[in-house]
């Protein structure tokens, strides 16, 4: 295996030193190493972060893969600075056997360029009926510790209670897509001034508050560990401030395109800004905004969604609701907090590793960590453009927008799957 010399990195934001990478680990930290025969890379000016985790990617494969597989969307996540990415369970067909769960993580070891974690459905199908078979999914070869029907939300209280009882065995994880169906039946985007101006059904932030309400007091009466999925609103934020101060065992993650973009985005109709929970009020986003700072919200997940063209280059009423996310998610958030490099580090790396229980992720490169990180030009601008990109899908809500920050290079346990910007392969 060969060997790396970083030179000149700044390591979560601190000064300048290098890092010598040797048999996937880093092995020695300081200035002026020398290493014979190791590769160099001059990482003057660049910030090296802990691996980039995401708890919530939609990969595709099986049954999509016009839109994405699990290799392209692994590349795109290399080259957004990931090292690992939570596979969500909405194929086709869906992940809710050991067998299909195996199937999505084969294929991740395969392409080799971020480590692919899936997720278990909850119920058979995502139909919310019957819970599917946590048990055989979490001895499986995959490991599985999260389970999700996203997409759909576990709306039956009763389900989500057993399947909150049924994980707490292996302390695994119920992540919920918090939307009360009979609430935002019809609904095309948020409920709201705009809403009402455009003649477009809402879908009402309450919706998502009473599910989030309802759940952590399931996940504490049962002691249970519950996961929201992209929190979307200020009332929502309330809830799980709420929530914590009990103790309850509850973590949250927010989007980056709920942190920059709002509801106004629908005034065009280009259907690029539609997406499940919809864009919030101005308000919210500040809201939301706030929560990540102070740790209300734990993490930034990309909910990154392909679509092929067909399905989203349509009329508003017919497109899929999600947008991409995977390679503009760092710049976003370096957008939003600024160059919080530790603040930075902990709500996408450390702490989604530590929900997730990816052991090998979330570590600062340091001597004796494994070499799973990323390089960051902060001072580089971009304009995103949506044909730039690895993933097979264009559904991209930035075009055209100049965001801070590139990612120069990514390694997965002291192999780089990114030199130089560009995948290695
Ligand atoms: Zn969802």
């Amino acid at each position: 295996m060969s060997s790396y010399l970083i030179r000149g990195v700044r390591v979560v934001g601190a000064e300048p030193t290098d890092l010598l990478v040797r048999d996937g680990l880093v092995v020695e930290a300081g200035r002026g190493l020398a290493a014979a025969g190791a590769e160099v890379v001059e990482a003057d000016g660049l910030v090296a972060l802990p691996g980039l985790v995401d708890l919530h990617t939609h990969l595709r494969e099986p049954g999509r893969e016009d839109a994405e597989t699990v290799e392209t969307g692994s590349r795109a996540a290399a080259l957004g600075g990931y090292t690992a990415v939570c596979a969500m369970a909405n194929t086709s067909p869906v992940a809710d056997t050991a067998g299909v769960v195996e199937q999505v993580w084969r294929l991740g070891r395969e392409a080799g360029l971020v480590d692919v974690q899936p997720i278990g459905a909850v119920t058979v199908g995502l139909a919310g009926e019957r819970l599917a078979e946590l048990g055989a999914m979490a001895t499986s070869a995959a490991n599985v510790r999260i389970f999700s029907d996203d997409g759909h939300c576990v709306a039956d209280p009763r389900l989500m209670r057993r399947a909150l009882e049924y994980v707490k065995a292996f302390d695994g994880v119920i992540a919920q897509h918090a939307e009360e169906p009979r609430l935002t039946q019809g609904a095309q985007m948020h409920e709201g001034e705009v809403s009402t101006r455009l003649g477009l059904t809402g879908w009402p932030a309450v919706a998502e508050e009473a599910i989030i309400a309802r759940d952590v007091l399931l996940a504490e009466h049962v002691g249970s560990r519950l996961h929201i999925c992209h929190v979307s609103t200020a009332g929502s934020v309330e809830v799980l401030r709420h929530a914590k101060e009990r103790g309850v065992r509850v973590t949250a993650e927010v989007t980056p395109h709920h942190l920059l973009l709002t509801d106004e985005r629908a005034a065009t109709y280009d259907p690029v800004f539609k997406v499940n929970p919809p864009l919030r009020t101005a308000d919210d986003v500040a809201a939301l905004r706030a929560a990540l700072a102070d740790g209300i919200i734990d993490i930034v997940a990309t909910d990154h969604a392909p679509h092929a063209v067909e399905d989203k280059e349509c009329e508003w009423g017919y497109a899929r609701p999600g947008m991409v996310g995977l390679e503009t998610a760092l710049s976003v958030v370096l957008d939003v907090l600024g160059e919080r490099w530790d603040l930075i580090a902990d709500r996408m790396s450390r702490t989604p590793a530590r929900i997730a229980g990816l052991t090998e992720h979330g570590h600062d490169p340091a001597p004796g960590a494994p070499a799973t990180f990323t390089l960051v030009d902060p001072k580089a601008r971009r304009t995103v453009d949506p044909m730039d990109s690895a993933s097979r899908s264009r559904n991209n809500p930035y075009a055209g927008l100049v965001l801070p920050g590139r990612i120069v290079a990514t390694f997965l346990r002291g192999v780089p799957t990114v030199l130089d910007g560009k995948a290695v392969r």
